[in-house]
């Protein structure tokens, strides 16, 4: 016997369609690259949105073509996110702090036949311009004003005279949930990045998924503020989530420092938040730094890698705001697992809580995960025993866009590349990734944790610990270090620091303290660079 309910296609346009109709006066408020604060309505974005999707049909956008983006967390590039996959083609949102060639690569792998790119980018595409093959035309997301006098890009449009040249008059075209709704490709340490490719029905769900209270927890009482970009797996989830939650949104544009960050915060009553902990650093810095305080802000989700402890116990003891430790990637749209408390852990003390808060959470459901070992056995969830960690889900990859790699899954779980354990009650915590873990003696050490010990000490801005080869050992652990400004810590002192906190073979052989660590496009150390570039390294 079937049910007997309205069968639906699950597609990204309808929570534009219902964010306009049952939060239309909500404000989306944008600091713009020109510098001022742009704020409009759900409304107005959706009517925006249809323009932009009555321009690309008279471009000749065809269903499942793909259209890039090279922008900041903005109003136009949310427009062009809706009008993108909600006409049926597909959204590639391009990370601008790629190479110049990676970008060019990728446009030309995804076969990109329009790129929309803010004014911050003209240089860039001036430079790419002519290595994207496919391209038509590339439009720049300003008003006729901004646009260029001389220009070396062949085809170039004004976004504003799209908008104003289409009426609104346009339908949302319905079609099959399993469609492509967008196109986000891995950072690609190794080889070249491989595109991970969301469904409208994956993306919905993932949604769903992700605004639910033991997840983000997104509400039509919140002021979300993303500070992850639009251009990093979709700001994980929000430009979808906070609009079906009917959130009021605000979009930091360009200026992602602490100072703009915190203006922004207080000016627009931001609730809520979401970035990699870096990000945290500089704005956590500026309000510590300034004695000043947050009035509005109760909540932030910190994901991407690891949130150190010592950066949480700040936010919540110094400064009164929650953390939500997640973890996800992109091949998982990207979240897997958010943090917080069950109704059992909330009378105990504080530093259990914290413990449990620390870890990278707990599933969300949609979401399954196991811990194997080397021969795909499971393991058990003892919060000790680690392995390899797998997921499944209707929102993670089932395989890469052009199916590159061929056949990713194992008896159809995803491998994640991440080692981790999993407690009795579900809390998963990364001790590494597989090819960071650092391999000693036949024994694994796990370089994040090594990592929060050195950056629970005052004297310590940032940590990175890398595997050094060893004739003995294979390898031992090097810790780099750099040091707050204006404050000393010697060698001794801070390997004194780990006495007590680890086991003894994890104690790092050596620290080397540097100036600064090579960061990747999306917020994360690039430990292949520092393996590299201290590969000569003599251990003592
Ligand atoms: P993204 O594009 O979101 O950075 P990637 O796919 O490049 O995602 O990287 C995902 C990887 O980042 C994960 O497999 C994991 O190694 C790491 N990661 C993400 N969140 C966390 C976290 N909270 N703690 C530790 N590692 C994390």
């Amino acid at each position: 016997v079937m049910g007997q309910m309205m069968s639906q296609p699950l597609l990204v346009s309808s929570i534009i369609e219902f964010a306009a109709r049952h939060y239309g006066h909500v404000e989306i408020v944008s600091r713009r690259i020109e510098g001022d604060l742009h704020r409009y309505t759900y409304r107005d974005c959706h009517q925006r949105a249809r323009r932009m999707a009555h321009a690309l049909k008279g471009l000749g956008v065809q269903m499942g073509d793909r259209v890039a983006t090279l922008a900041w967390n903005g109003y136009r590039h949310m427009e062009v996110y809706y009008a993108v996959s909600g006409s049926g083609a597909v959204l590639h949102t391009v990370n601008p702090r790629l190479h110049p060639e990676q970008i060019a690569y990728i446009a030309n792998h995804a076969e990109d036949q329009y790129l929309f790119f803010d004014l911050t980018f003209l240089p860039l595409i001036e430079a790419v311009a002519a290595h994207c093959k496919t391209v038509k035309a590339f439009v720049l997301m300003a008003d006729r004003d901004r646009m260029p006098q001389e220009t070396g890009i062949a085809n170039l449009l004004c976004y504003e005279d799209l908008i104003a040249s289409n009426s609104d008059d346009y339908e949302w075209p319905v079609f099959d949930e399993n469609s492509a709704a967008s196109l986000c490709y891995t950072s690609g340490t190794t080889g070249n990045p491989k595109g991970a490719l969301y469904s409208h029905r994956s993306t919905v769900l993932h949604s769903y998924g992700s605004a639910m209270p033991n997840a983000l927890n997104v509400s039509a009482a919140d002021t979300v503020l993303p500070v992850v970009p639009m251009f990093h797996v979709n700001a994980w989830g929000l430009p979808y989530s906070v609009l079906l939650s009917g959130a009021k949104m605000v979009f930091p544009g360009a200026a992602l420092d602490g100072k703009s960050l915190y203006e922004l915060f207080e000016t627009e009553g931001v609730t809520f938040s979401a970035g990699v902990p870096t990000v945290w650093l500089g704005l956590i810095n500026h309000v510590l730094q300034n004695n000043l305080a947050f009035s509005t802000f109760k909540r932030t989700v910190i994901g991407g890698s690891a949130c150190p402890p010592a950066m949480m116990d700040t936010l919540i003891d110094k400064l009164g705001v929650q953390v939500i430790h997640a973890w996800g990637m992109t091949e998982m749209s990207p979240l897997g697992t958010a943090g917080g408390l069950q109704a059992k852990h909330l009378a105990l003390p504080k530093d259990e809580q914290r413990k449990i808060l620390q870890k990278q959470g707990h599933a969300i459901y949609g979401v399954d995960m196991k811990i194997v070992n080397d021969d795909g056995v499971e393991l058990p969830w003892d919060g000790s025993t680690y392995g390899h960690l797998l997921v499944k889900g209707p929102w993670i990859i089932s395989s890469y866009f052009k199916n590159e790699g061929g056949d990713v899954l194992q008896d159809g779980w995803f491998p994640t590349g991440d080692v981790a354990t999993i407690d009795a009650d579900g809390y998963m915590q990364i001790t590494d990734r597989s090819k960071d873990v650092i391999k000693s003696g036949g024994e694994w050490i796990g370089t994040i944790d090594l990592e929060n010990i050195a950056m629970a000490h005052p004297a310590v801005l940032q940590a990175a610990c890398i595997g050094i080869a060893h004739p003995k050992w294979d390898e031992r652990p090097l810790l780099l270090v750099i040091k707050r400004p204006g404050m000393d810590v010697t060698r001794e002192e801070l390997l004194a620091f780990f006495e007590g906190k680890i086991a003894k073979f994890w104690m790092p052989d050596d620290v080397a303290f540097i100036e600064a660590l090579p960061m990747g496009a999306t917020g994360k150390i690039q430990k292949n660079k520092l393996r590299e570039q201290f590969k000569e390294h003599k251990l003592p």
